[in-house]
């Protein structure tokens, strides 16, 4: 499979290139040159598929020959070596748990298959790969513990003073080895202009071969295709075959998968973007208005995004057709007041914890189908972290609710290191200059 620059459609460039540019020199995304429909056959027999064979599957119809069957059924199984449940809630309200992976959050999805296909592309005797990446949270453990330890390749994560979680900070600034942590004085949305400056430096090119692990990169978009697949499999096991997908959005990588499942043949008849207040899209869906702000801290901090970076894929998805985008998606966006009654809510009603970004999946979803009665059609809301991450904003009595995982225990052993920065730019590449 070849693939463009959402702002050449005509340019070209192998998947290796892609994964390792990370961005086009012109700034736009990676896209593949062709979408494959996957044959009705294997999408109406999904639910006799595991969860690594859909995967396989899936990646192999995107990628065509780039990595050989074998060498690419290896990398899945090695990356994809978790589960992703859905749990029925009530009548036609699942939840689509994928936080069972290393770093407790569905990022790991994407941060795992990345360095894995990486580590595979990196040939003997090439440079040190540089892997940059901006975290609001969840970002930079699942891509630190993605590519702790792969020789050859060092990670350096930016992540937003004091608008991380503990539990956050502690799987950034833990790893040591390949791994090191800037603590930047500014927002999400700061670290990832520093990340996207770096990237357009002539000197810091010359010096490094840096690439992006952000959700930009296109090796972190495919495998989280896999668990749309995957989900509806569960569904029709349960002999259902209608689908409304509720997804809590903020770089919108996500649900951008999602219509990128759909456009392969998955049969969903609604997605749902579900946002906090920083609520670019829902207003743009509102409005035909795209006007990108500044981002606003939110106790779902890992969806402070004001200028989602994934939208121009999402765009291009449906460049001829903007009225069928604003027909599938629907976009709500919630407070932080409404986050935590959403939390009780959950908490009263299922005897389930949810974190905030999955709370918001939840409430819009529950606000969908109230305004669109749909008989048989299964809403699932994806649960992007485990709620032990974010254990500040629940009542002691959630909290005490709670299961922590081991790994979280052995963090909390550890101690913190990291460097502090602001977020000027010069700042940010004198540290990577001086820093080999
Ligand atoms: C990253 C993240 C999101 C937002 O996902 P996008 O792909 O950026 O839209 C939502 N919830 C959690 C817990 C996250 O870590």
């Amino acid at each position: 499979m070849k693939f463009y620059s959402t702002n050449n459609t005509s340019s070209r460039v192998s998947f290796k290139d892609a994964v390792f540019n990370s961005m086009p020199q012109d700034k736009g995304l990676y896209m593949p040159v062709t979408i494959p429909r996957l044959d009705d056959k294997f999408i109406n027999n999904l639910d006799s598929y595991t969860l690594p064979e859909i995967a396989f599957h899936v990646a192999q119809n995107l990628l065509g020959d780039d990595i050989p069957a074998d060498d690419l059924k290896a990398i899945i199984n090695d990356a994809i070596n978790f589960y992703a449940p859905i749990v029925k809630l009530e009548k036609e309200v699942y939840v689509l748990e994928l936080f069972h992976g290393p770093s407790l959050a569905f990022k790991d999805f994407g941060a795992r298959f990345m360095s894995r296909v990486m580590s595979y592309f990196l040939e003997k005797g090439e440079k040190q790969l540089d892997v940059l990446v901006a975290t609001s949270g969840d970002t930079g453990g699942a891509v630190a513990l993605g590519f702790l330890g792969v020789p050859n390749t060092r990670v350096t994560i930016l992540y937003p003073k004091g608008k991380v979680s503990d539990i956050q900070e502690l799987q950034l600034t833990t790893n040591g080895q390949n791994i090191r942590a800037l603590e930047i004085d500014g927002t999400f949305d700061d670290c990832q202009a520093l990340v996207k400056q770096a990237f357009t430096d002539d000197e810091l090119n010359e010096k490094y071969r840096l690439t992006s692990a952000n959700s930009i990169n296109i090796a972190r978009l495919i495998p989280q295709t896999f668990y749309y697949f995957n989900a509806y499999a569960q569904l029709l096991k349960l002999g259902i075959n209608k689908v409304v997908f509720s997804v809590p959005s903020g770089n919108f990588g996500n649900i951008g998968a999602g219509l990128l499942a759909w456009k392969m043949g998955l049969p969903v008849e609604q997605f749902i973007a579900a946002t906090n207040v920083n609520d670019t899209v829902p207003q743009f869906l509102k409005s035909g208005v795209y006007q990108p702000k500044p981002s606003v801290a939110t106790l779902s901090n890992a969806m402070d995004v004001g200028n989602p970076s994934n939208w121009v894929r999402i765009a291009d998805l449906f460049k001829e057709d903007m009225d069928q985008l604003k027909k599938l998606i629907t976009g709500y966006s919630f407070d932080d007041e409404e986050t935590v009654k959403a939390i009780n809510k959950v908490y009263k009603d299922y005897n389930y914890v949810v974190c905030p970004h999955t709370a918001i999946a939840w409430k819009a979803l529950k606000t969908y189908q109230q305004d669109n009665k749909a008989a048989d059609t299964a809403g699932i809301f994806l649960s992007t972290a485990h709620p032990c991450k974010f254990p500040d904003v629940f009542s002691k009595e959630i909290a005490d609710h709670i299961e922590v995982p081991a790994q979280v225990k052995e963090l909390q052993a550890k101690a913190k290191q990291s460097v502090a920065l602001g977020k000027d730019f010069e700042g940010f590449k004198d540290y990577l200059l001086s820093n080999n």
